[in-house]
């Protein structure tokens, strides 16, 4: 337990994935693993058999995972409906083949867009959970585990380092909602499941500060994109040891009801723990209105050093810069919204601003709202 609550101290209360995948390993030990994996088996659910996952091949490993548009649609993407064991055969074949780093096949366990790519605003539904220890152990004690509760499963094991990737299909596929207030709920709920997993199987746990958070088991930065990449195992060299390929046919997880069925709640968020009266009003005639709609709308992005907080602008629509700056927008702690794209396109446009806004939060603004 050392180790974890000496990480759990050092974890900025930013890292709630980090800090919820560490309280999920310390809550195995607390109820141990006999509870944890009745709860898993009470959140197994008869399924399909089949889940969807986007497969790129071209002999250019991730260079061809690239995003593509709608008029410019990846066409190196494949789209496998497949039974864990059609999984393990395919990635079988794969693995006999000899393949330079980097040029092997890539998978994502998701449904992507027409659009071909591996983008996070490509991915339309997540439909399995990949787990992958990086010399963290073996997996014999998590392949136990799933095996005792009946999971389904696609095991891939290199033989010389003891690396392996878990896949874990969904009883029904996670849909994405592009925003940053989805990705911060999704991330949370992949640490906890990756957390529960570590533990369950037994990993090594290793804590040397925030820079190596992969040391505390399955790695979590495969977790924090909605397109994470599976780099398929294969020979490196013509005399390589054949990777090991497992599957089980069995139920499909249903992550939200494992997390109630431990009971599991996630610490309050950071910025909820350090809300004070005092950020949304800057006088008792003008009310800051802006920083709670935005809020309630999931529309709040990090903290400004110098005050206020970074935000999505409720007319992005019309920024034609790019992809979305998260420090573009903000609200300052006197309460005014201001956008950098366009040359500062919000200004004198708070109506429309507002209007644009979703209709559960407009009882927040007042008439003379900036
Ligand atoms: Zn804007």
């Amino acid at each position: 337990m050392e180790i974890l609550t000496k990480a759990l101290a050092e974890i900025p209360r930013a890292q709630q994935d980090l800090r919820e995948f560490v309280r999920a390993r310390a809550l195995v030990r607390q109820l141990g693993r006999d509870r944890v994996c009745d709860a898993l088996r009470s959140a197994l659910r008869p399924w399909s058999g089949t889940f969807e996952v986007s497969a790129w091949d071209s002999g250019r490993g991730h260079f061809s995972t690239f995003g593509g548009t709608p008029s410019r649609p990846n066409p190196y993407v494949r789209r496998w409906c497949v039974s864990p064991s059609e999984l393990r055969d395919r990635l079988q074949r794969n693995a006999q083949r000899v393949r330079a780093k980097g040029t092997g096949l890539c998978l994502t366990h998701a449904r992507v867009a027409a659009t071909g790519g591996s983008t996070d605003e490509e991915v339309i539904e997540r439909t399995a959970l990949f787990c992958d220890a990086d010399v963290r152990g073996e997996p014999d004690g998590l392949v136990d585990a799933l095996r005792r509760a009946g999971a389904a499963f696609v095991l891939s094991r290199k033989v010389r380092d003891s690396s392996f990737h878990a896949v874990i299909p969904y009883a029904a596929p996670l849909a994405t909602i592009p925003g940053p207030a989805f990705k911060q709920t999704y991330r949370v709920r992949m640490g906890v499941l990756l957390g529960l997993f570590s533990e369950m199987g037994e990993l090594a746990c290793e804590w040397v500060g925030v820079g190596s958070p992969k040391l505390l088991g399955f790695d979590i930065a495969t977790a924090r994109r909605l397109g994470t990449l599976e780099y398929a195992y294969n020979k490196r060299e013509p005399n390589d040891a054949l990777p090991l390929f497992e599957a089980n046919e069995g139920l499909a997880l249903d992550p939200h009801a494992w997390l109630e069925a431990l009971g599991w709640t996630a610490e309050p968020e950071p910025l909820r723990a350090r809300r004070e009266p005092a950020v949304f009003y800057d006088g008792p005639t003008q009310p800051n209105t802006w920083l709670p709609a935005l809020e309630s709308a999931g529309m709040l992005l990090q903290r400004r050093a110098t005050g206020g907080r970074f935000c999505v602008c409720p007319l992005e629509h019309e920024h034609t810069e790019g992809p979305r700056n998260p420090t573009a927008t903000f609200v300052s702690s006197a309460g005014v919204l201001w956008c950098s794209r366009g040359g500062g396109h919000l200004r004198g446009r708070y109506r429309e601003a507002r209007a644009a806004m979703p209709s559960h939060v407009q009882h927040f603004f007042t008439e003379n709202q900036r």
